[in-house]
């Protein structure tokens, strides 16, 4: 054994750190990160877009962006660092009834999470928020103020440095290769930097997670999907002050980054892989999707060399899945955040951390109870719910 560790989380972008950074706070400093890449972030966390939101239509990730968007209002605070939170809204632009529909639907079940401040908007209101819009189809949409936009790297430094200010380790160039149990309990992971013995291991390899779980004898339902991102050059042609603008009719969505503008759209169909290539064709079919929405961006230029494919992991139901792995003791998830990991790293942090050193998630309620009830109003559904210990799995027998 090179090390031994109370606690020992594999992977160290934004999860594996806020875990780190949480474990820490809580009085768990004998914490090792282990990272294969030279450098920390270098997976999804260095890819995101950077959105942070409230706005969503299910108990458990309304919660957990109300955590975490607190937590970014205060960063600096928690942690000495800046996460570059800007609150400057989700608009949500509705193209159809049934958006509108849905928006108001979710807009109650946000209050009764406590989320007050989503406002529904008229089309006026998204024209006067920006005004170059083709407005031609829109009914209205949704908005929220104090959704936004956080630097996803910041965000990970600042978890990192302040665990490593507490006592954890983070060992770098080591791929974990192997993880040691005897009679169901986790013992070590093997790396390629010799072995650490260890009771708990995390899982907070993002997109790679089900080979880490794999490892274990744990069949996690984590798949990787590739995403594109497009970054304008600077572009004067739409307001400075922008909120995230998300085009209900097919996921086109766009915002400000420094003087250009970050746009993402996807098109066609989902397919599992872990190759990032970006292709360059893809800039002149989203240029194209975004003329329709907003004319104006036929004047944008697009240089190739700042544009970027990165990987999402995620679940059949796009909710993560964190908490104990049934099958092994002392192995936990913190996985599958299907395009949330970046807002949702502070809550996924302090979850992980509680489920680790209390057995229980104490301040936000994970368990995926809406996937049984999904089961119970659709028994035709051809995939079945384990919940073990309050981690709700879904399979496909
Ligand atoms: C294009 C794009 C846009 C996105 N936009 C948003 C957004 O707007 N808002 C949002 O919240 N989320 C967004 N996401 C999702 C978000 O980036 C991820 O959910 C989040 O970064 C996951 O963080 P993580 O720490 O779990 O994974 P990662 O950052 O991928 O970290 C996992 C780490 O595990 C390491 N690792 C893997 N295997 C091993 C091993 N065997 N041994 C040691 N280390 C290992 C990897 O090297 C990596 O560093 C976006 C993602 C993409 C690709």
């Amino acid at each position: 054994m090179i090390e031994t560790a109370d606690v020992v989380i594999i992977g160290g972008g934004i999860v594996g750190s806020s875990i780190a950074y949480h474990l820490t706070g809580m009085g768990c400093t004998n914490v090792l990160i282990i990272e294969r890449e030279a450098q920390q972030g270098l997976g999804s966390t260095a890819k995101s877009a950077g959105g942070v939101r409230a706005q969503f239509a299910t108990a458990v990730n309304i919660e957990m962006s109300r955590y975490s968007i607190d937590f970014f209002s205060r960063f600096e605070e928690l942690t000495g660092n800046t996460a570059q939170y800007r609150p400057h809204g989700y608009l949500f632009v509705a193209t159809r009834q049934a958006h509108l529909d849905y928006l108001a639907a979710n807009r109650q079940i946000q209050a009764a999470h406590g989320l007050t401040n989503v406002q529904a908007v008229t089309r006026d209101d998204i024209v006067s928020l920006i005004p170059q819009i083709n407005s031609d189809d829109i009914l209205g949409g949704s908005f929220c103020p104090t959704d936004g936009f956080v630097d996803p790297y910041s965000v990970m430094v600042g978890f990192a440095q302040r665990a490593k200010e507490r006592g954890a380790r983070v060992l770098l160039d080591a791929e974990v290769t192997g993880i040691k149990t005897d009679s169901g309990k986790v013992k070590g992971v093997e790396t390629s930097r010799g072995d650490v013995a260890t009771p708990a291991v995390v899982n907070a390899a993002g997109p790679w997670a089900k080979l880490i779980a794999g490892m274990a004898g744990v069949a996690l339902p984590v798949e990787p999907l590739r995403r594109k991102l497009v970054h304008t050059q600077a572009f004067d042609r739409i307001p400075m002050h922008l909120p995230m603008v998300i085009d209900m009719t097919d996921g086109f969505h766009f915002r400000r980054e420094g003087a250009g503008v970050l746009l993402a759209w996807h098109e066609g169909k989902d397919e599992f892989t872990f190759d990032t290539t970006f292709d360059d064709e893809f800039i002149e079919r989203i240029l194209t999707r975004a003329v329709e929405r907003v004319p104006v961006f036929a004047d944008a230029e697009v240089n190739p060399r700042r544009c970027w494919a990165g990987l999402y992991e995620v679940t059949p139901d796009h909710h993560a899945i964190i908490g104990p792995a049934p099958e092994v003791a002392g192995f936990y998830l913190a996985n599958g955040f299907s395009g949330h990991g970046v807002m949702h790293s502070p809550a996924s942090g302090l979850v992980a951390a509680e489920w680790i050193l209390y057995g229980e998630p104490r301040t936000i309620d994970v368990h995926v109870r809406h996937l049984r009830e999904k089961l119970e109003h659709d028994p035709s559904e051809p995939e079945f719910i384990l919940t073990v210990r309050g981690v709700g799995y879904r399979f496909r027998p």
